[in-house]
């Protein structure tokens, strides 16, 4: 077999959907969970013969183990079947193999790294011959380098959690459950093949301030271990291997990107108020409370979303009540006395977590999803409530419920919610009576009944991301389509119009807590339309605040009048031009 020279480390440029915002440069890391990736680590020279033979044992004990399986397998479903690991065994037996491995263990890598890195060019050859054999060999090629490591490296698994030294996430997809384990500040950015602006992963990479690229399509297929990458996560783009002029540009970029948002951060404790002197409330959205920092750091007024799903998808227990009540009366005192709104589990849909794992179903996103999971398993609902409700003592947290598609599910809830409050009470439990309740409006049948949902709770809360999936029929996740996931869509304008109508009609206020409401484009006809808070993640803060501070709410409410006559995205985003052309944005 040829394998390629290790001195063919080409320079290429991608473009994705620019999802979070920022600059990053340092070395690939695969993470594939449908194959395998291994980190790059050095060995000293003088270890290298002991590394070659830690390597050799490790093969021969998978050829060991796959002969032993191919033998057992022969009684059970026949000697022709059996063949199936002979490609296995000739891969791991052959010399071409071994000898790149150990030409990579010479230059001081460790030996998982540089089979790893061998097998990723054997995939790489394979991929460019249009052969369904060839093809098939590369799962064959994932499941020997799996066992071989496995072996090398005494485990069973690999996560993003095992990531020791800072690199570049390439990856197919990230999953919300991968994404939970983000937090290791190791990670400089992503770039995947799939997803879309607001898939939930996508989501946790802006809320953690690491810069990402999606819907890339070949990188996982395209970029090996060790590349060297630059993520230009405002713009989309990710340079690989690129020569040292960009690196020194974008090494500028960088440190621009960070001073114009520090100098955006001192505006922190400025009012969001436009010109004219209309005030609007910017709040955060969290997922965690090591986002508290971040909350307070960029001047929210208060937390307009705090997703608890993710206590739930982390681990493979359910929190129990005291975990709750702990996490909310932390967040509670950490903000007091500004507001904090307490959505909900809101499990299903893309997030899945052991609770909701054992459905398959043909469309999660139209299926056992949020405040549907939540009314089916009261008891979990329950649990939830009074970890809620007692940590409103302090009388700043609000309930939230996520995907109401009918007045029956918001009765329900409700009652629910009162029977909790009631047992509380008569355990003697301290907590707000007054605490506030609020729905998401993220259906368009919400939207068309806000006149009568908006008389039972105390707030809407507008989840574009959902209202623009059910009301375009786009998937979030899906980026084949993601160019029609069109919040400038004029009926998604006119749903958020009726909602906010509704609302002010019935004296309750209306926030929007969708990644739109960190889009500055977006922020000029949501300001017009009435909206009375914007919540997102935290560092899109000041920059929301500037802008606002700089329109007028005269001016923004003609344009809201003019863009709901508009038949197209297109004709929106026209008329948004030129608005923010005067105001130089
Ligand atoms: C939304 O749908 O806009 C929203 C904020 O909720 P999530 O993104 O968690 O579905
Ligand atoms: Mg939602």
């Amino acid at each position: 077999m040829e394998i390629e020279s290790e001195e063919t480390k080409s320079q290429s440029e991608y473009s994705g959907i620019p999802a979070s915002p920022g600059i990053a440069i340092g070395q690939a890391f695969i993470y594939d969970n449908t194959n395998f990736w291994i980190e790059e680590k050095n060995i000293p020279l003088e270890r290298v013969e002991e590394e070659k033979a830690r390597f050799k044992k490790a093969v021969d004990k998978v050829i060991k183990d796959i002969k032993a399986l191919r033998d057992n397998l022969k009684t059970r479903i026949g000697k022709e079947n059996a063949t199936i690991f002979d490609p296995h065994i000739m891969l791991l037996e052959d010399p071409a193999v071994t000898e790149e491995t150990f030409e990579l263990i010479e230059k001081g890598k460790c030996a998982e790294f540089a089979f790893f890195r061998t097998t990723r060019k054997i995939i790489k050859a394979y991929k460019r011959v249009d052969d369904e054999y060839m093809k098939e060999r590369m799962t064959d090629i994932n499941d020997i380098l799996r066992r071989v490591t496995i072996n090398l490296l005494g485990m069973d698994s690999a996560t993003l959690s095992n990531i020791e030294t800072p690199v570049v996430v390439i990856a197919p997809n990230i999953a919300p459950s991968d994404a939970a384990l983000m937090h290791s500040n190791k990670i400089l950015a992503f770039v995947t093949d799939f997803g879309g602006r607001t898939s939930h992963a996508t989501i946790l990479s802006r809320a953690m301030d690491i810069p990402a690229v999606i819907s890339v399509k070949t990188a996982t297929s395209e970029i090996s271990p060790g590349d060297m990458v630059i993520v230009d996560g405002t713009r989309g783009r990710v340079y690989v291997n690129p020569d040292q002029e960009t690196i020194d540009r974008f090494k500028g970029e960088k440190k621009q990107f960070e001073i114009a948002r520090q100098s955006l951060v001192e505006l922190k404790d400025l009012p969001a108020v436009t010109t004219d002197g209309y005030r609007i409330g910017l709040h955060a959205n969290v997922e965690y409370t090591d986002e508290l920092n971040a909350v307070h750091a960029n001047g929210a007024e208060g937390i307009g979303l705090y997703r608890t799903e993710f206590h739930y998808i982390e681990s493979n227990k359910i929190p129990d009540e005291e975990d709750l009540y702990n996490d909310y009366f932390e967040i509670a005192q950490s903000l007091t006395p500004d507001p904090v709104i307490i959505r909900t589990l809101d499990l299903g849909g893309d997030k899945i977590s052991h609770i909701t794992s054992s459905e398959t179903e043909a469309n999660p996103f139209l299926g056992w999803r949020a405040i549907r999971v939540s009314l089916s398993l009261r008891d979990l609902f329950k649990v939830q409530l009074r970890a809620i409700v007692r940590a409103s003592s302090l009388k700043n947290i609000a309930v939230m419920f996520p995907l109401i598609s009918c007045i029956d599910e918001l009765n329900e809830a409700l009652d629910i919610l009162a029977e909790v409050k009631a047992e509380l009470k008569s355990e003697g439990y301290d907590f707000d009576p007054d605490m506030r309740v609020g729905i998401m409006i993220e259906l368009p049948s919400a939207v068309m009944i806000a006149d009568h949902l908006s008389s039972k709770v105390d707030f809407f809360s507008i989840g574009t991301n959902d209202l623009i999936q059910y009301s375009v029929a786009v998937d979030r996740e899906n980026d084949r389509i993601a160019d029609l996931f069109e919040p400038f869509h004029p009926g998604v304008l006119r749903l958020i119009n009726i909602t906010v109508k509704a609302a002010h009609k019935a004296g309750i206020p209306v926030a929007i807590c969708g990644e739109m409401s960190s889009d500055p484009a977006a922020a000029l006809i949501l300001l017009g339309l009435e909206i009375d808070e914007l919540s997102m993640v935290p560092s899109f803060i000041p920059s929301m605040k500037q802008i606002i501070r700089s329109i007028s709410m005269d001016t923004a409410k003609k344009l809201a009048a003019r863009i709901l006559q508009c038949a197209s995205a297109e004709e929106v985003k026209g008329l948004i031009n030129e608005e923010l052309k005067k105001i130089n944005m």
